[in-house]
Order: structure tokens, then sequence, then C-alpha cells
């Protein structure tokens, strides 16, 4: 019998419901675990059902391949002291290649950034399996489904929470600077970054290209340092408000504050 103040216990949250990812993520022992449980993730209908409804579809260019078509898990090292947190995947990019960034425009202009600053091994991506390295920094999203005009919803965005805040939890003992692309990623991030036991400011800072954030060493955890950019959405890139040395600027900025090295490119 329960004692009395005990809330009352009941089965675990199936896979396709709201709480499974606020009960499934903090039980998540490491990085590959916690990875295999956000693919097994159905926690949000209007996301799985438009995420398999453009698998089942496709794009006429890419008639002939298989689509992902499940949530898209964060890409990079475990014990990365970087982290890049973006939006959701993309209908066409992730949502098709399984990988985050990995398949469309906003990917090809983020990972030559990486390149550029020596945080990735190769400029492109193109497929899970393409050999692309990460050095130290992990790309990640707040929401893990691809959704109907890349807009979430708020409550979507909660929902999946969970994960990034055991995502960020499980990298904590290593990390040291997080880059938030846009401001849905910056607003996303800060909840989750609190979420994961880092202390945030009141009133939460603004997003901005070029804003950063500095969250004090708390809980035997060191600084962390947070840095807005603009997402590189192919509307930023084209009309000039992201440019290639505004990315890289941050980037740099970004490895420097996490003490990363820059690291071996392919010839
Ligand atoms: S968006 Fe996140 S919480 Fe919602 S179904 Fe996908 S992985 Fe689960």
């Amino acid at each position: 019998m329960a004692g009395r103040g005990c809330a009352p216990t009941g089965p675990p949250p199936g896979s396709d419901e709201r709480g499974f990812p606020a009960h499934q993520a903090p039980r998540c022992a490491g990085l590959a675990a916690l990875d295999a449980a956000v693919v097994g993730c159905r926690a949000c209908p209007r996301l799985v059902a438009w995420r398999e409804q453009v698998g089942a579809a496709r794009r006429a260019a890419f008639r002939d391949r298989e689509y992902w078509a499940k949530p898209v898990p964060g890409f990079g090292p475990p014990d990365a002291a970087l982290v890049v947190v973006g939006l959701a995947p993309a209908a066409h990019g992730a949502n098709r290649t399984g990988r985050m960034f990995t398949g469309d425009a906003s990917g090809d202009f983020l990972f030559a950034g990486l390149h550029a600053v020596g945080l990735a091994s190769r400029p492109t991506a193109t497929h899970r399996g393409d050999g692309l390295e990460l050095y130290g920094v992990r790309v990640t999203a707040p929401v893990h489904c691809a959704p109907p005009g890349n807009r979430p919803t708020p409550a979507e965005r909660d929902t999946c929470r969970p994960w990034l805040a055991a995502e960020l939890g499980l990298l904590a003992p290593g990390l040291r600077a997080v880059v938030a692309l846009g401001g849905f990623g910056w607003q996303a991030l800060l909840p989750a970054l609190g979420a994961a036991g880092w202390p945030l400011p009141r009133p939460r800072p603004a997003f901005g290209h070029g804003a950063e954030l500095t969250l004090p060493a708390a809980g035997g955890r060191p600084e962390l340092r947070v840095l807005g950019c603009y997402h590189p959405s192919q509307h930023n890139t084209f009309t000039g408000r992201l440019t290639f040395a505004m990315l890289v600027e941050v980037l740099t900025r970004a490895r420097e504050l996490a003490g990363l090295p820059a690291g071996p490119k392919d010839p």
C-alpha cells in the first residue's frame, strides 16, 4: 500500500503517450541508450503522422530512397565539449537520412562551417555512413521529429524537452559551450539547460546573433557558455542575414570557449 503523500503509481507510459519522454529520458544511463530510446518515441501524434506521411510520399528526387521517418537522435561523440542545437529535423533532410542536419541545404551550410573551423572531418554530409566525423561537437535539436512547415507547437516542444535535457545532462561533465541556432533553438535550449540542472538568469536573456551567456559552475559542473547564432535556414543564408563568415565567426568562438583544438580534416 502506498504511504501517505505518495503519488499513485501506475504502469509506465507507452511510447505513444505524452509522458513517455519525461519518464524514459532520465532512465537512460548513457547517450547510446538515450539515442535508441528517442528513436522509439511516438509521443506527439501530429508529428508522428507527418514524419511517416512524408516518408511514405517522398519527394520526387528521392523516390527510390527509403526515408528514415522516425525521430532523429543527436549526432556526435558522447564526450562532446560543444553542442550545437538546431530546431527540428527537416522533412526531406534529417527525416529522410536519419542523421541531424544531414541531407539538406541548412546542413550543408552548417557542416561546411564546422569543417572550416576544424570540428568536422569533411564539409559535406549526405547520408549516415558517409564517413563524416565530428570532433568534440555534437549536433542535436529540441524537437526530434520533423514538424509540418518546420513549426513545432509549444506543446510538442515541451513534450520533447526531456530528451534534450537528458542529453545535456549526460554530456554535462565535459560540456563547456552550447551554440543555439535561431530564436527557437535559444528559447527551447534555456529551459532544457534548467531542467538538466544549470542555474538560469532571470529574466532570461533574449536571443541574438553573437549573444553570449555564461551559466555559473554548479553541482560540480564547470561554467557553461551559451552562444546565439542565426539558424542556417535557406531563408537566412539566401538573404545574407547569415553569411558563411558570420557562421564561422560564432563557431570559432564556440570552439575556443569549449577548449577544443581544430581536428584533422580529410585531404
Ligand atoms: S517530437 Fe520528440 S517527443 Fe514528440 S514524438 Fe518526436 S521524439 Fe517524441
